[in-house]
């Protein structure tokens, strides 16, 4: 007599949650929250290029003021230009990491050195409520929490945001930083 698969394993499981995951995502669309940066050559143009590449994958909803950074951990680099992006979108994480990378690829970025110079640099802080420990994407961001160049920006446009581990909001997150870091609000005219 032919028994039937046993549906209840933790294999089938596994793949059953990730599954109705994906699906949710496809459905629903999420808020992202991105931070971008760039330290070599047009950087306000390098990320309002960004930006527009960046309707194609869904609704870019706020865009923060330009922030001029200091760079940390790799010090001596030029000064960084960043912001903090929302966007809604339908995408899975899997799908918005690849359109991001393919952003940078596209607008010219050559990975040289690590934590070194960038023209663009695009990454995923948050992702609804969702928290991802897969190969190649850790959201929310594993630094976001340390960095006042992705939290000033944060704060700036989603001050009640909350980070999904730490239960803090952004604006909790920014006024629990440590004084240093530079970070000051570029004056000039955002395009968009
Ligand atoms: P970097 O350009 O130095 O920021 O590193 C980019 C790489 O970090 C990507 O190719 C991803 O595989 C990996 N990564 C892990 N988590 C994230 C995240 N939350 N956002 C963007 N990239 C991530």
């Amino acid at each position: 007599m032919a028994t039937s698969p046993n549906l209840d394993t933790p294999f089938v499981r596994f793949i059953w949650k990730a599954f109705a995951q994906d699906l949710k995502l496809y459905l629903v669309g999420k808020t992202v929250y991105l931070s971008l940066g760039s330290n070599l050559g047009d950087r306000v143009a390098n990320l309002e290029a960004a930006i527009d590449r960046l309707r194609a994958i869904g609704e870019v909803v706020r865009v923060s003021s330009f922030y001029e950074t200091e760079p940390v951990e790799f010090t001596a680099q030029p000064w960084f230009l960043n912001c903090v992006v929302k966007l809604e979108t339908d995408k899975t994480p899997k799908q918005l990491l690849a359109a991001i990378v393919r952003i940078e690829r596209e607008m010219g970025r050559r990975r040289t050195q690590k934590k070194g110079p960038r023209l663009i640099d695009l990454d995923i802080l948050l992702f609804g409520t969702s928290v991802i420990k897969s190969q190649g994407l850790t959201v929310p961001h594993p630094a976001m929490h340390e960095r006042r160049f992705v939290l000033e920006p944060l704060a700036e446009i989603a001050p009640a945001v909350r980070h999904p581990v730490l239960e803090h909001t952004a604006r909790e997150l920014w006024e629990a930083l440590p004084a240093g870091q530079g970070v000051r609000k570029l004056k000039v005219e955002k395009n968009h």
